[in-house]
């Protein structure tokens, strides 16, 4: 059963891999302090949106220590059409303290120093380990509880056990990929409401009794 689904996790990432070579983190970022920041201000938002917003933000603000000079009412000012503004602007200039005072300015690389950041879960740490660090880590958004459960791969919503099997299903080199794969198909063909079951790669593959017929 174990190495059934292991195989079966396997040529998924090969198939979807093929499928999507475009396939890649959507939030723009050039070092990791700016995914981190970008990763905190898309909770609840869009990429796009996100990153209209972080266009000029990390301009303005190229570094921790930028923020932390700056005034919050400021900063607020500057993502305020980023639901949730104030929290976020609260929990950047948290993680900015941090960083400075205990990291000499960089972005801590393990996922137990990134979670004790303010405003930062697995996810987000996960996220910033994997696409900004080449560390090998998955990151659980909504589509990758929603893929793997839809194609047998896991079962339940909670995102820590999630996370661990497809760890433990895939090996480590496929992390990265199979996380941001696994996420595209989720945003362009796998959607939560309407899957578009008839383009789909993965179709002979996929176990959800209610994928839809292919033609
Ligand atoms: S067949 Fe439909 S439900 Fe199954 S993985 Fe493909 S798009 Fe998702």
């Amino acid at each position: 059963m174990a190495a059934e689904k292991n195989k079966l996790a396997l040529q998924v990432v090969e198939l979807l891999d093929k499928a999507y070579p475009e396939a890649r983190q959507e939030l723009d970022f050039s070092n990791a302090f700016e995914l981190l920041v970008a990763t905190i201000l898309a909770a609840q938002c869009t990429d796009v949106r996100v990153n209209q917003v972080t266009q000029s933000l990390f301009k303005k603000y190229p570094c921790p220590g930028s923020f932390l000079d700056a005034d919050s009412a400021e900063i607020e000012q500057d993502i305020r059409s980023i639901p949730f503004f104030r929290n976020k602007a609260k929990g950047i200039l948290g993680c900015c303290r941090i960083l400075v005072d205990e990291y000499g300015g960089e972005v801590p690389n393990s996922v137990e120093q990134l979670v004790a950041l303010p405003y930062v879960g697995r996810k987000t740490a996960n996220i910033v380990l994997a696409n900004a660090m080449n560390i090998p880590a998955i990151g659980v958004d909504t589509h990758t509880i929603r893929v793997p459960n839809r194609l047998g791969l896991v079962s339940g919503k909670n995102p820590d056990k999630i996370e661990k099997a497809l760890c433990d299903l895939l090996p480590e080199e496929l992390w990265n990929r199979g996380n941001i794969v696994i996420q595209w198909h989720g945003r362009y063909t796998c959607k939560a409401k309407k899957p578009l079951c008839s383009e789909c790669a993965i179709y002979d593959l996929c176990q959800w009794e209610e994928k839809v017929e292919q033609q």
